[in-house]
């Protein structure tokens, strides 16, 4: 069994609590307008028009398929920037193995793994595997998800989970339909399971320059999660957003006064654990 690896960052600090090793994975069912790394939305179809970008020559198309030459590659991301298709010609199909021998390079320094995309639920079993395995090693095992799979239907994977970070784009289905192509209705079942389950570390809003849309989502959120986890609340920024994303989500910033009244919103409906960046 193999999965498509996006990137593995050996340590962070901000993929929950500790450092951690935060795996992406290739692929996600939503197309969110703001996505800052639109790029692990969908598969290289091998159209090959990134191929004549690389400035080192570390792509080729062999039997009419893009091969990428990792020790050739200087991490320009010039083929990203040209690739029509949200996707990237540098994913790595690793086994569960491959990505274990990786985590044990960087065991002694972190506390656990953080899965991430993409959307990491798309690869089920590999997860459950890999969950596996990397309890065998002592370390805590977390997903960082949009929420699209229902998560009551894996309970393999959930029980080898240790925590969950889910992002709820928007409480509005039709908005969140508007943001990312699809609506919340098992985003707000997974969050319900999650606080049911104590496996809920940390919900996510991203706070557009809408301010009904924020008032709606924090409010109500706020008034789900109470004390049982992190609510993050995140500025939209448009750094790096395609011209799609900024003819929805704008140019323009939440101001910091802005970011303060929706904390202490969140506060006065229950949300008691609140992060704001
Ligand atoms: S990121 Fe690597 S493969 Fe892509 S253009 Fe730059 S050097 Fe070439
Ligand atoms: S990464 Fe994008 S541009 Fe490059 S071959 Fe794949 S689909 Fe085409």
């Amino acid at each position: 069994m193999r999965a498509p690896i996006n990137k593995i960052i050996p340590f962070s600090n901000v993929d929950g609590p500790g450092n951690r090793m935060s795996i992406f994975f290739q692929s996600c069912p939503f197309q969110c307008l703001y996505c800052h790394n639109p790029e692990t939305i969908h598969f290289c179809n091998s159209c090959g028009k990134c191929v004549k970008t690389c400035p080192v020559n570390a792509l080729s198309i062999e039997d009419g398929k893009v091969i990428w030459n990792k020790e050739l590659c200087v991490e320009c991301d010039t083929c990203i920037k040209a690739c029509p298709n949200l996707a990237s010609p540098k994913i790595m199909w690793m086994s569960v193995d491959e990505v274990i021998e990786q985590i044990k390079k960087a065991r002694l320094f972190i506390k656990g793994i953080t899965v991430s995309g993409g959307e990491c639920m798309n690869h089920p079993e590999f997860l459950t595997e890999l969950f596996k395995e990397v309890h065998k090693l002592g370390l805590t095992t977390f997903m960082d998800s949009n929420g699209f799979h229902d998560m009551e239907k894996y309970p393999e994977l959930m029980a080898v989970t240790d925590k969950v970070m889910l992002d709820v784009k928007a409480f509005d289905s039709d908005f969140h339909q508007k943001l990312t192509g699809q609506i919340n209705e098992t985003v707000l079942k997974n969050l319900n399971y999650l606080l049911k389950h104590d496996q809920c570390y940390e919900v996510r809003t991203v706070l557009l320059n809408n301010f009904e849309q924020n008032e709606n989502t924090v409010i109500n959120v706020s008034k789900i999660i109470q004390d049982k986890c992190f609510y993050k609340l995140i500025k939209y920024r448009p750094f790096g957003v395609r011209e799609e994303g900024l003819q929805v989500c704008g140019h323009s910033i939440i101001s910091d006064d802005e970011l303060n009244r929706m904390d202490a919103l969140a506060k006065e409906n229950g949300a008691i654990y609140t992060k704001t960046v």
